[in-house]
């Protein structure tokens, strides 16, 4: 049994939840931007990078150009689509440029977390991994960058006859470093962009991969290069000027695709399916491989940097199986078509598990709080729990641009509570607001992968009406939250 250690909690200014790219964000906007403000970033794992320290499986990319999944302060000077590798090298460079390292507790999983009005403070339990103690924090602030999903498992749904399948059962976000797949078949379920990764990343090592997808994918492709980019850089342009310039033409780009996905979905689906069809060069296999049902953005869109994917296909090195799983067998697994495929390793690539708020149990003043029955304000803060922002990035543009965005508010939020003399603010339902009727965090229109439609009803409401709505549009966001009214009478001050 552990034995809490600590006599008088260390207290901050602020505290944060975790070293991902949110986090280390949140410290940099923070030390920046509110220079006087004490604060410590606790993190579970040993190193910085969340996502990218937790997902090895070979191959492991971004499927976001990096010049807009990287932070606005700090340009990306390598290739758009990045390895984990580069993405956690260039977050390793902003905490060594910005001396966070001092702030950062490793090792430290924070078990509970509880407000307490009187003392006007969160107080965060955290277990220390490495000496097992119990060690506890306050704060004046919580600013939550955990991430969404749950980083311990993966999801992988229940199959008939999984237990007899004599070859080895692997899902991506836990990949054992001794795998052996040289020369062996492997079957992925899946096709996402996991699977789009590991696939090309392990063909050619593998006697033959299988995708098995029960639905198929939209994937977008092209040339691993910014040509902008390329073009700056030969001009000699800094470093810092390039990396604004191509952020702003991509996401002007990706704009008008978003518009176009929404306005006139056959024309984008017309387009998307142009390309795979010259990459595999087969009608036939893109009507039955990679025509999906739904509309365009409504799952991330699977990019393949150098149609990569299409290339193992095209190799003979992969075929893809478009079919439902009748039972896993003692050889593979049996398709409801009453095709067998024999593996002897099979990759379930089939996503992960929502967790929302890291599934860290919160109280205010003794009461747990249940998420699922507050409503969003702003799609950061909470109505009814004081002090407290948590970063959800966008979804359809990349996650770091609200992280960035997010960064902005808060400072200016911290700023204006000192100036006002006060050290309590609260979201708060007001007048008809009170009976407003609880809506889901994102509609099934708007973003609908599997893992958001399993833990939809595990994440706060949004109402019908600002500031009680996440809004999933950065193009709207961008000039919104910089003007949000910090004394709106949602918000309590006290
Ligand atoms: C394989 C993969 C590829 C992706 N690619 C892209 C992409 O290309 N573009 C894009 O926009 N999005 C992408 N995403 C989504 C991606 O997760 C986010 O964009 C981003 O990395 C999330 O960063 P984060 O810091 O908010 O959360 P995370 O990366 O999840 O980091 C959260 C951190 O908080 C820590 N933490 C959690 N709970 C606790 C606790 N109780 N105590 C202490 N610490 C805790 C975790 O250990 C972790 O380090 C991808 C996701 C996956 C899984």
């Amino acid at each position: 049994m552990s034995a809490s250690t600590s006599a008088k909690p260390e207290h901050f200014d602020v505290l944060i939840v975790g070293a991902g790219i949110s986090g280390v964000g949140a410290a940099h906007h923070l030390q920046e931007q509110c220079p006087n403000k004490s604060f410590v970033v606790l993190e579970l794992k040993d190193t910085h990078g969340g996502t990218w320290a937790t997902h090895t499986y070979p191959g492991i990319r971004s499927d976001s150009d990096l010049y807009t999944f990287g932070y606005r302060f700090k340009p990306w000077t390598g290739v758009p689509i990045a390895e984990a590798q580069p993405i956690l090298d260039y977050m390793g460079e902003v905490i060594e440029e910005d001396h966070l390292d001092k702030h950062i507790r490793y090792k430290h999983e924070i078990t509970g977390t509880s407000w307490s009005s009187d003392d006007k403070a969160w107080t965060v339990t955290a277990k220390q991994l490495d000496t097992g103690d119990t060690v506890q924090f306050t704060c004046s602030f919580l600013w939550m960058c955990q991430g969404y999903y749950d980083h311990k498992k993966g999801y992988t749904p229940e199959w008939k006859g999984m237990d007899t399948f004599k070859g080895t059962i692997v899902h991506p976000q836990i990949w054992p470093e001794d795998l052996d797949y040289k020369d062996k078949r492997v079957v992925v379920i899946g096709s996402g962009a996991t699977a789009a990764t590991l696939i090309p990343a392990m063909a050619d090592d593998c006697e033959h991969m299988i995708m098995l997808q029960r639905s198929p994918t939209y994937f977008w492709t092209g040339e691993n290069r910014n040509e902008m980019a390329d073009k700056l850089r030969s001009l000699d342009v800094p470093e810092e000027w390039t990396h604004e310039i191509v952020r702003r033409n991509i996401l002007a780009e990706a704009k008008d695709i978003q518009n176009l996905a929404a306005s006139h979905p056959e024309m984008v689906i017309e387009e998307l399916l142009k390309v795979v069809r010259e990459k595999v060069g087969s009608d036939e296999i893109v009507q039955k491989h990679f025509t999906p049902k739904y509309r365009p953005w409504q799952q991330r869109l699977a990019y393949v940097p150098d149609g990569d994917l299409f290339d193992a296909v095209t190799s003979g090195k992969v075929s893809i199986a478009t079919d439902n799983i009748e039972s896993f067998t003692k050889e593979g697994i049996l398709l409801q078509s009453g095709e067998e495929l024999k593996a002897d390793i099979i990759i379930t690539a089939t996503g992960f598990n929502l967790l929302p708020f890291g599934g860290i149990p919160f109280e205010v003043d003794g009461e747990p709080v249940d998420f699922a029955k507050h409503f969003t304000h702003r799609g950061m803060m909470l109505s009814g729990i004081p002090n407290m922002v948590s970063v959800f990035g966008y979804l359809r543009t990349s996650w770091t641009m609200r992280v960035d965005l997010i960064g902005d508010y808060v400072c200016r939020f911290l700023k204006h509570m000192d100036e006002k003399g006060t050290s309590v603010c609260t979201p708060t339902l007001v007048g008809d607001d009170v009976n407003m009727e609880p809506l889901p965090w994102i509609k099934d229109e708007d973003f609908n992968p599997g893992y958001m439609k399993r833990g939809l009803q595990m994440l706060p409401k949004c109402g019908d009406h600002a500031p009680w709505i996440y809004n999933t549009d950065y193009y709207s966001e961008k000039d919104q939250m910089p003007e949000y009214d910090l004394d709106d009478k949602t918000m309590v001050y006290s």
